[in-house]
């Protein structure tokens, strides 16, 4: 599920005719850094005979993720970064999850989906005022790589001005929903396209331990981690994960 654009991809022709063969495939759908390797076994009704087909998926290193991001060079004064950034909000939990990042002296960034920034306006004054970042996350999470280069620029500029006139500020960066987007194109309208490299996948655990344990696992220096502010889960997630970062 987590093989996308990136990887291309693979045919496999297994040679029988026997339609009752069975084939087994074992390997995570969660790529790890570093080389991931999928078995498919072919073995015949019969099971007198067997076939083995070995794939390895790459996905880079940490290092090498990063240094593919198209997120503005982080100076390299030998500290070490994190960013941790909420997709989806803003949501009745943006509140908390400011008090949150306030306490820990730490700045995110909100991939504002549009169409919800009237329901929160106080929320993103805020965030604003305290000096978090912006980025835009679509006017209604709609997948932007089915969208004419037109439709695009309209989707994401009604977020950019509703942004602007609820809190003087406008989404500096652009994150795809889903991901989905040309990867070729990584400037639009004159923002970078920014994704992720840390994703514990909040929305569908919901559970703060285990999107702590599913951060905690994957985080380097340099990394990008993905979260949602839709779910207090995460957001109290947010709150152990930046202090275990800062030891
Ligand atoms: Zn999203």
């Amino acid at each position: 599920s987590n093989v996308k654009s990136d990887t291309e991809a693979v045919d496999i022709i297994a040679e029988t005719e026997d339609i009752n063969a069975k084939v087994n495939i074992t390997g995570s759908d969660k790529l790890s850094y570093g080389d991931n390797t999928i078995l498919i076994t072919v073995t015949s009704a019969s099971g007198n005979s067997t076939k083995e087909y070995k794939i390895t998926v790459k996905r880079p290193t940490v290092e090498q993720e990063a240094a593919q991001s198209t997120a503005p060079p982080v100076v390299d004064d030998g500290q070490k970064y994190v960013a941790i950034t909420f997709d989806d909000g803003p949501s009745k939990y943006t509140n908390k999850l400011l008090d949150i990042l306030d306490k820990h002296s730490v700045k995110a960034t909100f991939y504002i989906v549009g169409e919800r920034i009237s329901y929160y306006p106080d929320a993103l004054k805020r965030a604003a005022d305290s000096g978090h970042a912006f980025g835009n996350h679509s006017w209604d999470h709609s997948n932007l790589s089915k969208l004419t280069d037109e439709q695009k620029h309209a989707n994401l500029q009604q977020t950019s001005d509703k942004l602007f006139e609820v809190c003087g500020k406008r989404p500096t960066t652009i994150r795809p929903p889903g991901g989905n987007w040309d990867r070729n194109v990584k400037v639009f309208d004159g923002c970078n396209v920014v994704y992720w490299s840390v994703d514990p996948e909040d929305w569908k655990y919901r559970n703060t331990e285990t999107v702590v344990n599913n951060i905690m696992s994957q985080v380097g220096n340099k990394s990008i981690i993905l979260l949602h502010d839709l779910y207090e889960t995460s957001v109290d997630a947010a709150d152990i994960v930046i202090g275990k970062l800062k030891e």
